[in-house]
């Protein structure tokens, strides 16, 4: 057995999960690696997405790392410059922001010779025996193909890009979508314009839910009693588990029914108009799309100056929007909260494992990895959040805990000396992807809707079974599933 193998590490993204990733190895010893990131500042998400009304719908307290409860969060789900505050406060008391190399982004990871080499957009090269790449799902923003959007003479842009230049006060804004994004615009935004116009291509399912502040001397009890909060931590995460993640895969659960059962009466009850009511009412299942979450949307779109369209959009133009039928919305300002492009993961970086086998090529068709971790002929190539995970009205800082916790064990396999390859093995992977594909079409995310979980075949590209079953395979990795060489 070879002796202990002193190990090189490329932390790729500064996200929640390469911060992540970059404390845990610091704790686990491994302490010789470098964060690359293409941005000038670290937070992944929370850095580009700066919309007005931004938040997380999951509670602030479960989503946090398990190890670095926060006694200041404001709310029970707090917004976007908080959390954005929160990660930067974790990677500079962890002494991880100043591993982070800013702006350069790894456009390539070959693997020669045992090893990784990385070079980035501007140069730069680095060689690593081990990648994790955390560079996030929801990333890449999507642009509708609606004809004539260069044409708008207002201003217009993408959710995940604000242009915080542009004024809002008093003008007429737009807003295409119906996600968990554009929910949340709508609802900061009513009461700052003069018009607002909510282009629905398919109505949502609306869970209520109230977003009370922690009083000061909530908050001063969390400062006082650290334990409190890692005990809060861990009640949501098993409420979260228990009501929710685990009754999604289940689509005729009775916790599925009372999902539904608690959207329906809110639309019932909330919304006077029945007109507007009938189109507000989705016509498939409750969490079949990722579930929205909001105490006030539909306060929001009954407001005098809010306008729900449902006509559907023909075209863009200088003026405004123009729908199917013929009426032109005037507008001043139009925002595409259409969402991202979710098979892109570590793309456009270009990987090549090992003998030339590119990632681009493998994914050419849909994107794969066993347990989302990590891809056959890819030696100690891992992924924190990486293609069919668990994603969707889950707390992804969770997810990434428990995935990295199972490659540290990888890695010790390579520290110890045992190897100094290992890859998920292509029949595991073949394996897995099938019983993943059976168990997805059971989930409630099969039940007869678009949304971004789908595959180009319509099957969710999700983890499909319980949070639970999550939770325990990622417990202990079977070795037998992997390739160990060298
Ligand atoms: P999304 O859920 O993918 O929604 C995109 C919206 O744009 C949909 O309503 C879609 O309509 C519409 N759309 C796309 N192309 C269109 C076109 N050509 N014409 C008309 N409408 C079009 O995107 P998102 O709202 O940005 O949310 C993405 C994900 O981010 C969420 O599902 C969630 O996981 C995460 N997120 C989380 C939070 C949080 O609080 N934790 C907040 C925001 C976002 P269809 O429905 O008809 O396809």
């Amino acid at each position: 057995m070879a002796a202990e193998a002193p190990l090189r590490f490329a932390v790729i993204g500064a996200g929640m999960s390469g911060i992540l990733a970059a404390i845990k190895l610091q704790e686990a010893g491994l302490d010789d690696f470098t964060i690359y990131e293409k941005a000038e500042r670290l937070g992944g998400t929370w850095r580009e997405n700066t919309y007005p009304g931004i938040g997380c719908d999951v509670p602030s307290h479960l989503y946090s790392y398990s190890f670095a409860p926060n006694p200041e969060w404001s709310h029970r789900f707090s917004p976007g410059d908080e959390i954005q505050a929160y990660f930067e406060g974790v990677a500079s008391r962890y002494g991880v922001e100043g591993r982070i190399r800013y702006g350069e982004e790894v456009s390539r990871c070959v693997f020669e010779r045992g090893r990784w080499r990385l070079e980035t957009k501007s140069g730069l090269r680095d060689e690593a025996d081990v990648v994790i790449a955390a560079t996030g799902v929801l990333h890449h923003p999507n642009l509708p193909g609606i004809a004539g959007l260069d044409r708008f003479e207002g201003a217009l842009f993408h959710s995940a890009r604000w242009d915080h230049g542009v004024r809002l006060d008093g003008r007429r804004v737009g807003i295409i979508g119906t996600g968990s994004t554009a929910v949340q615009i709508v609802s900061a935004l009513v009461d700052r314009v003069a018009g607002l116009s909510l282009f629905q291509r398919t109505a949502q399912w609306i869970m209520p839910q109230e977003n009370p502040v922690y009083s000061d001397a909530e908050k001063s009890g969390f400062r006082q009693h650290p334990e409190q909060m890692r005990q809060l931590h861990g009640d949501l995460s098993k409420l979260f588990a228990q009501g929710f993640s685990n009754a999604v895969v289940d689509a005729g659960s009775p916790q599925m029914q009372m999902i539904e059962d608690a959207c329906r009466a809110n639309l019932e009850s909330s919304v006077r108009d029945p007109v507007l009511r009938e189109k507000l009412r989705p016509s498939y299942r409750a969490a079949c799309k990722r579930l929205i979450i909001s105490p006030d949307f539909y306060q929001a779109i009954q407001k005098p100056n809010a306008q729900l369209v449902i006509e559907g959009i023909d075209r863009v133009e200088g003026g405004g929007v123009r729908t199917r039928d013929g009426r032109l919305h005037e507008l001043d300002v139009l925002v595409l909260a259409t969402g991202f492009r979710v098979d892109r993961f570590v793309r456009p970086m270009h990987v090549v494992g090992q003998r030339g086998q590119q990632l681009d090529e493998r994914w050419s068709k849909r994107p794969d990895a066993y347990l989302s971790i990590s891809v056959p002929g890819f030696p100690n190539f891992f992924m924190l959040n990486g293609p069919n995970g668990p994603v969707g009205n889950f707390s992804l800082i969770e997810v990434a805990e428990l995935q990295m916790a199972y490659i540290l064990q990888l890695v010790e396999q390579l520290r110890s000396g045992r190897c100094r390859m290992l890859s998920p093995r292509e029949e595991s992977t073949t394996r897995f992807e099938a019983d993943r594909e059976e168990a997805a079409r059971r989930t409630v995310w099969s039940t007869g809707c678009r949304s971004w979980y789908l595959d180009d075949r319509g099957i969710p590209a999700v983890w499909p079974w319980t949070f639970d079953r999550f939770r325990e395979e990622m417990a202990r990795p079977k070795l037998e599933a992997w390739t160990l060489e060298g």
